[in-house]
């Protein structure tokens, strides 16, 4: 028997015997196997979240950001063995796995933490006092790309704001949620406030967003899903929140000497290949103006040059394989419209590199049109695509120019003209000349990127309530 549900504090069995089985990308080999959950193993652990509720949504706010911290302190403790976890159920590459995947997820923890300290829990509106209160159970069900840090970017907000939580992680990579659980339980979170099913997202994922006591769902993951998710919702009219996929552009303005150009270009291969590609705000389309086109595409084979695809758990190694066979075959045959549709392959392979392992060769296209299937769709993998443009407008144009709006990039010699074609970006995190990732900002989408943020204060936003008493 084996004890893989993690609800009321304690360590459970699923109803089900069904079981599903993890598998390395890197070696194809089974390394291990996570219960395929039950709607009753849901209802458990929504019993004990509602259960837990009332007493914790009770408590100072600072005293559950002290909690939060502590289970940061905790993943910190276990920094190394979770980094592990993750290259080996998801195959990113160590050298960015430690700080990436699971730095990530401790800076989401203590940002949470940091922002309950001067947070409006309450603040007087004329005659009325304004509170903002736990929404109450929240539903989160997160995706297999940053394992970690897509789990605590909602757990570390809703549990400061004094929600209790069901986790259903994703069945693709769910050790890490594991050893999540296991650092809730070492910092004594009370029991019931943090819970854990795995399963199906057909079974566990569909249970948790009808059930009726569940007060809002937190989804992060495909378009497909986070609809199926927003109708099924409905019926019982909760909230939710769904962070969705991307198809990010970075515009390289015309005004960049050549020594700006060489620097904008591997920074933009390397927002667009970290984690695989396998990353919701990739950098996946790279706009020039036209004139430089050739010195673009060079520049850029340059750089994919330090890509070839490696073991994750070899230090040199930057770019690790596709999560699971279906991820590449999904990948390929996205390459292959791209070679189909006319653009031009300037590195990169239709076919897969003759290897153990469920590698892709990372692929940089030319001359993509803007609206070609590959520059429209998320790939979700190490493929780049360079679309020229003759006018700033234009490139604003073909930035905005998908259902896509979840991060971005403008590089440009004047800081003031940057800010301004940044600000025409329809997309939430827009890095200006390189600019560096801040915890603290949010994250979330326009357009069918999803709606929602995560990240400080805005995250304990997501999770409250806004109420009113009148004097
Ligand atoms: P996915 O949508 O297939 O799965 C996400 C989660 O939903 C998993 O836990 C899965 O089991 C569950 N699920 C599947 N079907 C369900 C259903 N019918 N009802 C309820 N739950 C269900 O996504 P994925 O393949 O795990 O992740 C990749 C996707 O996630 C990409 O599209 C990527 O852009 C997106 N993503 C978005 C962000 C963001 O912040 N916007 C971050 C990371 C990933």
């Amino acid at each position: 028997m084996t004890f893989d549900l993690y609800v009321d504090g304690k360590w459970t069995t699923s109803t089900s015997d069904e079981r599903i089985d993890v598998v390395n990308p890197a070696t194809e080999e089974r390394i291990g196997d996570v219960p395929a959950g039950s709607a009753e193993d849901v209802d458990l652990a929504v019993a004990a979240a509602k259960g837990a509720l009332e007493q914790w949504s009770r408590i100072e706010p600072s005293a559950r950001a002290e909690l939060v911290s502590r289970l940061a302190d905790e993943l910190e403790r276990r920094q190394d063995e979770i980094t592990d976890l993750v290259v080996a159920e998801v195959g990113t590459p160590r050298r960015v796995a430690r700080w990436a995947q699971v730095g990530l997820g401790i800076i989401d923890l203590r940002e949470a933490a940091t922002a309950a300290e001067d947070f409006a829990w309450e603040e007087p509106l004329r005659n009325s006092l304004i509170v903002r209160e736990p929404v109450g159970v929240i539903g989160c069900i997160t995706p297999w790309n940053y394992p970690l840090h897509q789990i605590t970017a909602k757990i570390g907000a809703a549990l400061v704001t004094g929600c209790t939580v069901v986790v259903k992680a994703s069945e693709v990579a769910p050790f890490t949620a594991r050893a999540l659980a296991e650092a809730v339980d070492a910092v004594r979170i009370p029991p019931g406030v943090f819970n854990l099913v795995h399963g199906y997202g057909p079974i566990v994922g569909e249970a948790i967003a009808v059930h009726p006591d569940i007060d809002m769902v937190s989804f992060t993951g495909s378009n497909s899903v986070g609809k199926r998710i927003l109708e099924l919702a409905a019926h019982t009219v909760k909230r939710v929140s769904v962070e969705l996929g991307g198809k990010s552009a970075a515009v390289l303005l015309d005004d960049l000497s050549d020594e700006e150009f060489a620097k904008a270009v591997p920074h933009t291969v390397r927002a667009c290949y970290m984690n695989g590609g396998q990353s919701c705000n990739a950098q996946t389309r790279m706009v020039v103006p036209r004139s430089r086109l050739a010195q673009a595409e060079k520049l850029a084979a340059a750089a994919v040059a330090a890509y070839a695809p490696g073991d994750p758990t070899d230090g040199g190694t930057k770019l690790g394989p596709m999560v699971t066979a279906a991820q590449r075959e999904r990948v390929l045959g996205y390459i292959r419209t791209g070679v189909k549709e006319g653009a031009k392959l300037v590195v990169g392979s239709v076919d897969a590199p003759a290897r153990t392992g469920f590698f892709v060769e990372p692929t940089v296209f030319s001359e993509v049109d803007p609206d070609a299937t590959i520059a429209q769709e998320e790939i979700f993998g190490p493929v780049l695509s360079i679309i020229a443009y003759d006018t700033v407008e234009q490139a604003v144009q073909i930035a905005n120019g998908t259902i896509f709006g979840i991060a971005g990039a403008v590089w440009s010699s004047d800081d003031a003209r940057a800010k301004s074609v940044a600000r025409r970006l329809r997309a939430t995190q827009i890095e200006v000349n390189g600019g560096k990732f801040n915890g603290a900002a949010p994250f979330g989408g326009f357009k069918q990127s999803g709606h929602g943020r995560e990240g400080g204060a805005f995250g304990l936003e997501e999770f409250t309530e806004i109420k009113s008493l009148q004097f």
